[in-house]
């Protein structure tokens, strides 16, 4: 079936809520596919303190799920769906969604965001869901009073290692460097729990288990050069993202990550009409308050553009 429509929303996260929020109260009437994660890497993810507005924090899932209803309260038609592939080679702008739709529109906001990056070791493919898993938020549950490891020195691995320790035994940072890249606030928490052992200089070589799933971890010391065995039975990775640019990268300039390239302080992107917010755009910042700032941007930019 072909729709006609006027503004197009690809993604779902807090860029993608917040272009459907300003875009609808714009009587654009956008329609919003959410993609798998209905919105975005938030809902996976606990306590948000550094959002504006929660002075006592407020849970990802919460704030996606208000989010949600905001853009919805002002007429945005929020699709659970996916993109699968489009035609931006002329305007009107063509979108095909998984719920059959062919979407004509007159332009398009893309706010697809990042997914986890994994180490790239054929061991870790191999026990992915079986001791192998890129969420603590998600799986941590399964490993209590167990031993955890978590792969990464970003605030991304510290804020896993540090709710997995309120629920595993012991958790192992495995970092390969001898500092961390995380928030100095972020390390504070990491180095004031117990139970958490930082790993410090050392990389994955192997993840090893059997039938029912991860027993132990291989690591190479960078510094000695050595071989180190340690039991685990879960193993997290959270080595930082890559964009989700796949279904684009025909039409719209990317990166050599494959971030899309936007026109700097703008949401604009290689091609008039397409608008790039969030994550998908941002090689930098990475918030969630950068992202629904972006997302506004875009917002606003596409509303200019289609008066013109
Ligand atoms: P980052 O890119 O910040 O960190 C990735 C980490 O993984 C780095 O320590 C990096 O090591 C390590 N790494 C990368 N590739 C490999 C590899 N192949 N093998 C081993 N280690 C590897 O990603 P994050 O997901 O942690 O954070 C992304 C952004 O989101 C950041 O801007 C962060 O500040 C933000 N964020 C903020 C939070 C908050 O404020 N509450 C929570 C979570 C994320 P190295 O340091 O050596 O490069």
């Amino acid at each position: 079936m072909t729709e006609k429509i006027q503004c197009l929303i690809i993604g779902s996260g807090p860029a993608g809520y917040t272009a459907a929020i300003y875009t609808s109260r714009a009587n654009l009437h956008p329609v919003v596919y959410t993609g798998i994660q209905r919105g975005g890497q938030l809902t996976i993810t606990t306590a948000i303190d550094n959002f504006p507005g929660h002075p006592n924090g407020i849970q990802g899932p919460k704030l996606m799920e208000d989010m949600e209803l905001q853009a919805a309260r002002f007429g945005a038609d929020i699709r659970q769906g996916i993109v699968e592939k489009v035609d931006f080679s002329s305007r009107p702008f063509k979108a095909w969604a998984d719920d059959g739709k062919e979407i004509i529109a007159d332009a398009v906001i893309i706010a697809t965001g990042a997914s986890a990056r994994y180490l790239g070791l054929e061991s870790e493919e191999r026990f992915k869901g079986m001791g192998v898993s890129a969420c603590a938020t998600c799986d941590g549950f399964f490993y209590r009073n167990q031993i955890v490891a978590v792969a990464g020195g970003g605030d991304t691995a510290c804020e896993e290692a540090v709710y997995l320790a309120g629920i595993a035994k012991k958790v192992y940072l495995i970092h390969r460097r001898d500092e961390l890249r995380a928030s100095k606030a972020m390390q504070e928490r990491v180095f004031k729990t117990p139970n958490i052992e930082i790993l410090w200089s050392r990389t994955t070589d192997e993840i090893v288990g059997d039938d029912d799933g991860v027993t132990g971890i291989i690591l190479n010391n960078l510094k000695t050069n050595q071989k180190e065995k340690y039991d685990i039975s879960g193993f997290f990775v959270a080595i930082g993202h890559h964009p989700n640019t796949e279904v684009f990268k025909d039409f719209i300039e990317c990166d050599k990550e494959g971030y899309i390239i936007t026109k700097p302080g703008t949401t604009q992107t290689n091609i008039p009409g397409i608008f790039a917010a969030g994550d998908v755009q941002d090689t930098r910042f990475k918030q969630a308050i950068t992202a629904a700032g972006t997302g506004c941007m875009a917002a606003i930019e596409l509303e200019k553009f289609l008066k013109q």
